[in-house]
């Protein structure tokens, strides 16, 4: 079959990686001079199974209220005159219930816990190189009530099989030593060894350059302007008959195939509202950081979230990388000075002069966020259009997983992982 895969960010890629690995004709296009080059580009690099917990819980709601007004906050929400947020933000409301808190989490460990083994997997399969690690994720807490809450949460995790484990703040140390000369308070914290980390940029654009040898066509530099619908449908379902794009050359042009994947992030829903297709994602803006480390033995190896702050901290090779932030505010990948020095201020309070604060590169991603941070994949009302996105906080941790769970489906197999994928009835 002949596939055209939209966008070509760590969901895109592995998306057509494995279509190509099950004998498809695949073609990637993106508007981008290469792969993974917006939110893909500069995340957290966690691969974190432990922090399949959606914003919106009881909660997340109370802290959301608390940081309200607060320029710095960690979750901001502006509102905005646009009903598509209105409406993301009601969702985000219901999706806070607790039944559909429990049902969100159940959904995002089984894919995340998948996603890490296919990740795995793949990594023997090709040998990429991506300044991974796989020594855990260890969360710590600045004072008694976070410790609370993340006690309750750990506990939750172990529920759903996700060994996430309690550790005091000596243990801690023992654990991650560049931790123990903070002038920052930890009061405690928590740890799961199966975790990973490692640069979702190196490793896809190292998957797609393989994925290319392997006869899968990029076509980058190219800006995809509209879905076109097959214009006689007077029976059976809808049909996509092609895309129209503007090319790298600036000529307009119509490219065809069997079959659609979107994989857009963010900008999934603009495509798909025209045609009528549900898609429920809003851009949730966030942060990084990233620094060369001046001093090896001052700066973490294991990959860490500072609950406070809300921000994780992830080693790559000879770089620390320090994101976090979320900001519900339209689509501006503007950087806001204030929010690149609360960055920059906490990671000095955690590790002084480990890294080299006067040359950080600052960026910012949307991240794409659906109200129960569930991703939507599967088929649509169009018998060839199939979506792979809305993966929000988690992109990195569920990409693998993703890519093969949509190819099984457009193959009409079973994925081997049980999820609310589209098309089936939500239980
Ligand atoms: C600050 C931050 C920290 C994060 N940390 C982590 C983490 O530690 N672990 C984790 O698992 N996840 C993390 N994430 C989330 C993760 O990065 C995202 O979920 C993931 O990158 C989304 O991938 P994607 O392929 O869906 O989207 P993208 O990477 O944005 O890919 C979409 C592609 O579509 C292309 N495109 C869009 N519109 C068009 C168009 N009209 N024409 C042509 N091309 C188009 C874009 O160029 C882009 O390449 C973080 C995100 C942020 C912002």
């Amino acid at each position: 079959m002949k596939i055209i895969i939209l966008g070509s960010g760590i969901i895109g890629t592995t998306t057509a990686w494995y279509l190509n690995q099950d004998g498809h004709e695949v073609t990637v296009i993106d508007r981008q001079p290469g792969a993974a080059q917006e939110t893909s580009f500069a995340n957290g690099g966690q691969i974190s199974v432990s922090y399949s917990e959606p914003w919106a819980s009881p909660a997340g709601l109370k802290k959301m209220l608390q940081w309200l007004g607060r320029e710095d906050a960690p979750l901001l929400f502006r509102l905005r005159p646009e009903w598509r947020q209105w409406l993301w933000g009601l969702a985000f409301l219901r999706e806070s219930l607790p039944h559909r808190v429990r049902r969100n989490i159940r959904a995002m460990v089984a894919l995340s816990t998948y996603s890490r083994a296919t990740l795995q997997a793949l990594r023997a399969e090709t040998g990429i190189e991506y300044d991974q690690l796989q020594r855990g994720i260890l969360t710590f807490q600045s004072n008694a009530a976070d410790l609370r809450q993340a006690q309750r949460a750990a506990a939750l995790m172990r529920d759903y099989g996700v060994d996430r484990r309690m550790l005091s703040r000596e243990e801690i140390f023992a654990l991650e030593p560049a931790l123990a000369h903070t002038r920052s308070p930890i009061v405690g914290g928590d740890y799961t060894a199966d975790d990973e980390s490692g640069d979702v940029y190196k490793f896809t654009t190292a998957l797609a350059a393989r994925a290319a040898q392997r006869g899968v066509q990029f076509h980058f530099n190219t800006q995809i302007t509209r879905l076109l619908e097959t214009a006689n449908r007077s029976w059976g379902r809808r049909t996509i008959a092609g895309v129209e794009v503007i090319a790298a050359d600036g000529s307009y042009d119509t490219l065809r195939a069997d079959a659609y994947v979107v994989a857009l992030g963010s900008y999934s829903p603009l495509l798909l509202h025209p045609l009528g297709v549900p898609c429920l994602v809003y851009p949730a803006k966030g942060y990084s950081a990233t620094y060369a480390i001046v001093d090896a033995e001052k700066a973490p190896t294991i990959s860490l979230t500072d609950s406070a702050h809300k921000i994780v901290i992830t080693r790559l090779g000879n770089r620390l990388r320090v994101a976090g932030t979320a900001e519900f505010n339209g689509y501006s990948r503007a950087l806001n000075p204030v929010r690149c020095a609360a960055l920059n201020r906490r990671t000095e309070e955690l590790f002084g002069d480990a890294v080299d604060h006067s040359q950080a590169h600052y960026w910012s991603g949307l991240r794409p966020a659906t109200p129960s941070n569930v991703p939507l994949i599967g088929p649509t009302r169009f018998s060839n259009l199939y979506l792979n996105t809305g993966h929000g906080t988690l992109g990195w941790t569920m990409g693998c997983g993703s890519g093969k769970a949509l190819a099984d489906l457009l193959q009409g197999k079973e994925a081997e992982v049980e999820f609310p994928f589209l098309g089936r009835k939500k239980n």
